[in-house]
C-alpha cells in the first residue's frame, strides 16, 4: 500500500510498501531516517561536483594530452581520466602511472573505467608497448619501401 513518509530532510514522499504489516512498519520506520529521493540525488550530485573539482586540482600540474574520439566519448573519458590520474598520482611513483598519461584514446579510458589502479596501470603499459611496437613495424615497413 502507498504511504506518505516524512523523511529526515523534512520532505514528504509517497512510498509503495509491500510485505506483511510488520515488514511495512519496519520499512516505513527506516525510510523516516533517510533523506527523500530528491535530496539523495542532490547530495550525490554535490558530492560528484566536489570530487571532480578536487581531482582537477590534483592533476592541474600535469600536461594532459588531448583525447581522441567522439565529443561524447571525450567528455566522458576526460572526467574518468582526471579522476583516475588524481588517485594514481597521489599514491604511486611517476613511472607507474606515466603510461596512463600517454593514452589518448577516449574509448580506452571508458572501457577501463572500472579497473583497479594496478590493472589500469598495467593496461596502459601494455597499450604503450603496442603503440611503440606498431611504430617500429611502421618504420621497418618504411625502410623496406625506401630500400
Ligand atoms: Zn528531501
Amino acid at each position: 500500500m502507498e504511504q506518505r513518509i516524512i523523511h529526515a530532510c523534512g520532505h514528504e514522499q509517497a512510498h509503495h510498501l509491500t510485505g506483511f504489516d510488520s515488514q511495512q512498519e519496519r520499512k516505513a520506520k527506516w525510510l523516516k531516517t533517510t533523506t527523500c529521493r530528491d535530496c539523495f540525488v542532490a547530495e550525490k550530485r554535490a558530492e560528484e561536483v566536489a570530487a571532480a573539482a578536487s581531482s582537477s586540482a590534483a592533476v592541474s600540474h600535469l600536461v594532459l594530452p588531448p583525447l581522441t574520439g567522439t565529443d561524447r566519448q571525450i567528455s566522458w573519458a576526460s572526467t574518468i581520466r582526471t579522476k583516475r590520474l588524481a588517485a594514481l598520482t597521489n599514491s604511486n611513483s611517476d613511472a607507474d602511472w606515466y603510461a596512463c598519461l600517454q593514452v589518448t584514446d577516449a574509448k580506452w579510458w571508458i572501457d577501463r573505467r572500472d579497473l583497479t589502479d594496478i590493472d589500469l596501470m598495467a593496461a596502459a603499459a601494455q597499450a604503450s608497448e603496442v603503440q611503440s611496437a606498431t611504430a617500429v613495424t611502421a618504420s621497418i615497413t618504411d625502410m623496406h619501401r625506401t630500400a
